[in-house]
């Protein structure tokens, strides 16, 4: 239970109508004396001899409580801080900032269509040639406007992209377009754009990168860094549901929503 948890736990006792002071995060005389009322308000989900707990087991019984009252799976009301409320606690304080329980991520599969037919990264070798010589390469306009991530004042006229991937591309970039407009692109990042063609390896690890085909791209890297999970990543933000589901539709791949790592890059080839 860190501070974070605490101001979860003063604003429910906040709600509550029992504690009056500060969402300061720490566990003084005001927030005991809450906590203390809130409990016997609530001593019929307490176990026996939960009046003998100390104040710090007796916090997390009272953050047991709350997300108990929220119909939020916490398990046994123990003053415990096991993975299950500390779970539960991250979803009582996503409901009390935003009014709703954070998305379910683990239920939004990728979807798995393929409609262009894009190969497997082991076949890309055999069916595309060798990355030692350079793709044929189209440039794919962008609806909004893109800067470079590593040079914002750049402003590339579109994305230089394997011809293959082209026409998909085209259709994905006017769709995302439409959905969010340039103006909400522009706040979730998307215009940060990270580069596509590339005639490199993987980053840690040894065969070539499917950027070396022109058929990958990299959006927004600075906030969605090569090690970062969804619990960092930007690209993971349930905001972004739509994106992810019109780059999947075309079937290609978030190695994100496939792997959890390196969210700022999406192929159009399968794992
Ligand atoms: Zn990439």
């Amino acid at each position: 239970m860190n501070r974070t948890d605490v101001r979860t736990l003063q604003r429910f006792l906040k709600e509550s109508g029992s504690y009056q002071g500060k969402i300061d995060g720490l566990r003084g005389p005001k927030t005991l004396a809450a906590m203390k009322t809130t409990l016997k308000a609530h001593a019929d989900l307490l176990p026996a001899g939960a009046d003998a707990w100390s104040d710090k087991r007796r916090a997390v019984a009272c953050l047991q409580v709350a997300c108990r009252l929220r119909k939020i799976e916490v398990g046994p009301i123990d003053g415990l801080w096991g993975p299950q409320t500390d779970h539960a606690t991250e979803v009582l304080a996503t409901i009390q900032e935003t009014g709703k329980p954070p998305a379910p991520w683990r239920d939004q599969e990728p979807l798995d269509a393929n409609p262009n037919g894009w190969y497997r990264e082991a076949e890309l070798k055999e069916a595309l040639g060798s990355p030692t010589r350079k793709p044929p390469m189209v440039v794919v306009p962008c609806p909004w406007q893109l800067c470079l991530a590593w040079d914002l004042g750049t402003h590339p006229s579109g994305i230089g992209c394997h011809e293959m991937v082209a026409d998909s591309l085209s259709r994905i970039l006017t769709r995302v377009n439409d959905h969010y407009g340039p103006e909400q692109l522009r706040e979730m990042g998307l215009h940060r754009y990270g580069g596509c063609y590339n005639k490199r390896r993987k980053r840690g690890g040894t065969s070539w990168s499917t950027h070396a085909w022109g058929i990958a791209i990299d959006w927004d890297p600075s906030h969605n860094r090569l090690k970062w999970g969804r619990d960092r990543a930007r690209l993971a933000q349930p905001e972004y549901d739509t994106w992810w589901k019109i780059w999947e539709e075309e079937g290609w791949v978030s190695l994100g929503r496939t792997r959890n790592f390196d969210w700022m890059h999406v192929q159009a080839a399968k794992l």
